[in-house]
């Protein structure tokens, strides 16, 4: 029995048992069970406690049974059946930009947010050159199968010491058109690369691909991992530029898209900034080396998106200046099950609140780039720091259930 005890330990021991629904990541996993790369995340690559999590969750009546939007390839419009979609129920961003009601999408006056999406990839080296150069922190919203594939890259970013790792899925495909199941496998296992090749650290933000999100998606993301999603109140759509001079949308532009920051740093700081940025090419980089230079000249205050609230970092580290604390992950997790089942309602506002409720549409119409409706800020350290006084506990702290389901990982 010590012998299991000490592996579920190795291990990590932070399992799912049945009153919990929450899942937490370990670190330093064997990297050969990844899913295969940049394809959906089938449910038979996704670990059975994680299954057993979401059915748990499920049967708590913590996912509401919400369709999954249906993708017209065609068009790259997505769809709900029977027409819901724009209902507070299923609070679809793609359809009406609603938020739920823990959702960040806009920083505190004054604050820009620095964040890029859909990295690692091979033109990521001269951002993180630059990043470096100028000692700024930045949240990436990684690609899981990109951290794989792009490892070289990956480690550059860890390297600088100052970077903020976040969730941006899998195989980057639109989550309301996924099962629960999948939905799973993407949070799951992009996690599970950003901690196993960041020396251990576990991301709690994540960022839905094309913004495409609702109250299901949110739901899982929430209950099942303590994620807080993050969308942006501004567009840049610099994904559409290629680094030979042009655009692959037809309606924008490059003059067009190079020129949209300027408007927003020099405007009102109110509320303040996450603007959707990508580091894809060099070309959609290059607008954010452009007017970086400027925003202290401008009066911005600069940083990560957890530095917007105050918020920690990681999961299982207050900063990239902490080492990752398995310890304080496991604390985590025995407090989960009391704490899960109000995931979504023990929010500690720190920064910009506005009337913005779950369910609430936004007020913009239409463009995603033009969304401003507020809402609260995501849950931040209550939900980390409520198991710091266990998280020193040893043996007698790990259940039968953990050790069991540790072993079942590792096998
Ligand atoms: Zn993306």
């Amino acid at each position: 029995m010590l012998k299991f005890l000490t592996l579920a330990l190795l291990a990590g021991s932070a399992m799912a048992t049945p009153s919990s629904f929450r899942v937490e990541i370990r670190p330093r996993q064997d990297t050969s069970k990844y899913p295969p790369v940049l394809e959906v995340v089938d449910q038979a690559h996704v670990p059975k406690e994680w299954l057993d999590a979401l059915k748990t969750a499920v049967s708590a009546g913590k996912i509401p049974d919400i369709p999954a939007s249906v993708l017209d390839k065609a068009t790259g419009v997505n769809t709900y059946p029977n027409g819901v979609g724009t209902d507070p129920k299923t609070c679809s961003w793609t359809i009406n930009q609603c938020y739920g009601k823990n959702e960040l999408h806009e920083a505190p006056d004054g604050k820009i947010a620095v964040n890029f999406d859909d990295g690692p990839t091979t033109n990521s080296d001269s951002l993180y050159d630059f990043l470096g150069q100028n000692s700024q922190s930045a949240t990436h919203f990684m690609i899981g199968s990109n951290v794989v594939q792009n490892a070289a890259q990956f480690k550059k970013a860890v390297d600088l010491g100052n970077q903020h790792f976040a969730v941006h899925t899998w195989s980057h495909n639109l989550m309301t058109t996924l099962t629960n199941e999948q939905i799973v496998g993407e949070l799951g296992w992009t996690m599970q690369a950003i901690a196993d090749q960041s020396g251990g650290y576990i991301p709690r933000y994540w960022r839905p691909p094309q913004g495409d999100i609702d109250n299901r998606v949110r739901a899982i993301a929430e209950e099942v991992f303590g994620l807080t999603s993050v969308i942006w109140n501004k567009d840049t759509d610099d994904w559409c530029l290629d680094d030979q001079g042009g655009s692959s949308c037809s309606d924008e532009q490059p003059d067009k898209i190079k020129g949209s920051v300027k408007p927003w740093i020099t405007g009102p700081k109110s509320p303040g900034l996450i603007i959707l940025e990508h580091e894809l090419t060099h070309a959609s980089i290059d607008i954010f080396k452009g007017y970086y230079p400027d925003l202290k000249g401008l009066g911005w205050d600069a940083m990560n998106i957890a530095q917007l609230s105050g918020a920690e970092w990681y999961k299982n580290a207050a900063d990239s200046k902490a080492k990752p604390d398995d310890r304080k992950l496991l604390g985590a997790y025995q407090s989960a099950a009391p704490a899960a089942a109000s995931s979504t309602s023990s929010a500690a506002p720190a920064a910009k609140t506005s009337s913005g409720a779950s369910g609430q549409a936004a007020s913009s119409s239409g463009a995603a780039s033009a969304a401003k409706s507020g809402s609260t800020q995501p849950a931040t350290k209550s939900n980390q720091t409520s198991g710091a006084a266990s998280s020193t506990t040893g043996l007698g702290m790990v259940s039968l259930a953990a050790v069991v389901g540790g072993l079942a990982y590792l096998l």
